[in-house]
């Protein structure tokens, strides 16, 4: 199996100040961990967050347009959040499904786009309570995940992350159990498996949905559970690092 380095990213989503960045760039200066971290605040200060974070902390944006530059008023392309420093982009949050409408289609056209800018997609998958409940969550995860494969080909996920995000984890305060969230993980894997095994042996799976300092351990221990995505405990320094510290 291969040595895959663990990816703890923390997504802001719509919260958060220039305080969090400098409180979250103080405590980051003395992360010396195993885990590569990957700080995703709003648009406004990516920036802010290149200059002030530490060089070995990466920035990512939490969402592009599927669109090149041009008159798409209120968008941001995948370019430009290159050019203020980020080197990953979160594709597909369910957030994003659930209230903007974004389909699979538009989905796999924002990766490709992300990737051709040099930017590494962070690319969403997860099931619903319902489809969990009628035993369809494989069945969603995959259908997510090759979508996308099917629109950009296997190779491109020699430069990617997936991260499984069950909805019903998500802010919620439920996380998957370590075993369930495992499952899935190694389900992805096999699917990405049957198309170009070196790839996905590679590739880093994240789970994110509700992940707290005090359940990150067990989750991470698991064999293929490469890290996180974190929403809510990445809004306080402490939380943030404590959970970066348990991913080795
Ligand atoms: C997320 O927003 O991607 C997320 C996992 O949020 P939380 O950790 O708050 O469940």
């Amino acid at each position: 199996m291969n040595k895959r380095t663990p990816l703890v990213a923390g997504n802001w989503k719509m919260n958060g100040r220039q305080e969090l960045l400098g409180d979250m760039a103080q405590a980051l200066a003395g992360y010396h961990g195993e885990a590569q971290v990957v700080v995703c605040p709003p648009f406004p200060y990516l920036a802010a967050a290149r200059a002030t974070l530490p060089e070995t902390v990466g920035v990512g944006g939490q969402n592009l347009s599927d669109q090149e530059d041009g008159a798409f008023t209120g968008e941001v392309s995948a370019p430009m959040l290159a050019e203020v420093g980020c080197g990953h982009v979160i594709i597909g949050h369910s957030e994003r499904r659930a209230l903007y409408g974004e389909t699979d289609a538009c989905i796999a056209d924002k990766f490709a786009r992300a990737q051709a800018a040099g930017l590494v997609p962070i690319l969403c998958v997860g099931e619903t309570l319902e489809e969990r409940e009628a035993g369809h969550t494989e069945q969603v995860v995959r259908r997510q995940l090759l979508a996308v494969v099917d629109a950009v080909g296997i190779a491109a996920f020699a430069q990617a992350v997936v991260a499984y995000e069950p909805v019903w984890a998500i802010g919620t305060g439920k996380t998957a159990s370590p075993e369930q969230a495992q499952e899935v993980h190694a389900d992805l894997r096999r699917t990405l498996a049957e198309k170009d095994p070196a790839i996905a042996d590679s590739l880093r799976l994240l789970y994110g949905g509700s992940v707290k300092a005090d359940n990150a351990g067990l989750l991470f221990a698991q064999s293929d559970i490469d890290g996180g995505l974190i929403g809510g405990a990445s809004l306080t320094a402490d939380s943030f690092i404590a959970i970066c510290q348990a991913a080795k």
